[in-house]
């Protein structure tokens, strides 16, 4: 039976770059609504004002309109298979939603928490980097590019810091994690869907575990 995998864990895990990985080297489709919603910027409606403003304060987006663009995207061609869902669900609705959307599509939903120590992640988010162009992440202490501030496969390009990697919409987005997305590990765990991954290691290490876990 096909599967979404989907990866759990605070902002800074590093859930964006194993599931990266997954889809370079296994081919699986990644699916970041955080990466939906960011590309929504490039147009100017108020719809895509909203979310712009929302994303920066580090609050959620609508759990009604997060589930419309996941919809719309996994029932593209590429998601018939397995796919990996990288930052959805993040609150009980969209847990709930994400149940009904599985069976629709006749898929097992199979969770996966990457686990990591609050303190690494204040390095992380504020040494993160990434391409506007081909979305590699980068961090300056533990994965600089290889010329200084642009990317390995977009020379041209210098490296952006995202908007909401500072000190404040951070706090906003550990809350957030805490208070309405990490009670779904216990959902996950109850239900006998939940696996965990130590994600303070190398990210060679984890891509590794993870690819023997799915
Ligand atoms: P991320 O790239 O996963 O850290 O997401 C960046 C931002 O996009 C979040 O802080 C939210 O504002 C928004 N976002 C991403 N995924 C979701 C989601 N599942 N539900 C609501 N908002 C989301």
């Amino acid at each position: 039976m096909s599967k979404i995998i989907v990866l759990i864990g605070a902002p800074g895990a590093g859930k964006g770059t194993q599931a990266r990985l997954l889809q370079e080297r296994k081919g699986i489709p990644q699916i970041s609504t955080g990466d939906m919603f960011r590309e929504m910027k490039n147009s100017d409606t108020p719809l895509a004002r909203e979310v712009q403003a929302t994303m920066a304060s580090g609050k959620l987006i609508s759990d009604e309109l997060t589930y419309q663009i996941v919809r719309e995207r996994t029932s593209r061609d590429d998601c018939a298979g397995t796919f990996i869902l990288d930052g959805y669900p993040r609150t009980a609705v969209q847990a709930e939603q994400l149940e009904s959307l599985a069976q629709e599509q006749g898929k097992e939903i199979h969770a996966i928490e990457v686990d990591i120590a609050r303190d690494e992640l204040m390095k992380r988010l504020t040494g993160r980097r990434s391409c506007s162009v081909c979305g590699e992440i980068y961090n300056i202490y533990s994965k600089p590019p290889k010329s200084d501030n642009v990317c390995d496969f977009h020379p041209e390009t210098q490296l952006t810091h995202r908007a909401d990697d500072n000190e404040e919409s951070v706090a906003t987005r550990l809350a957030t994690y805490d208070e309405l997305t990490s009670p779904l590990l216990d959902y996950y765990e109850k239900s006998g869907r939940l696996k965990k991954i130590d994600g303070s290691r190398e990210v060679e290490e984890i891509y590794q575990e993870l690819e023997k876990m799915i």
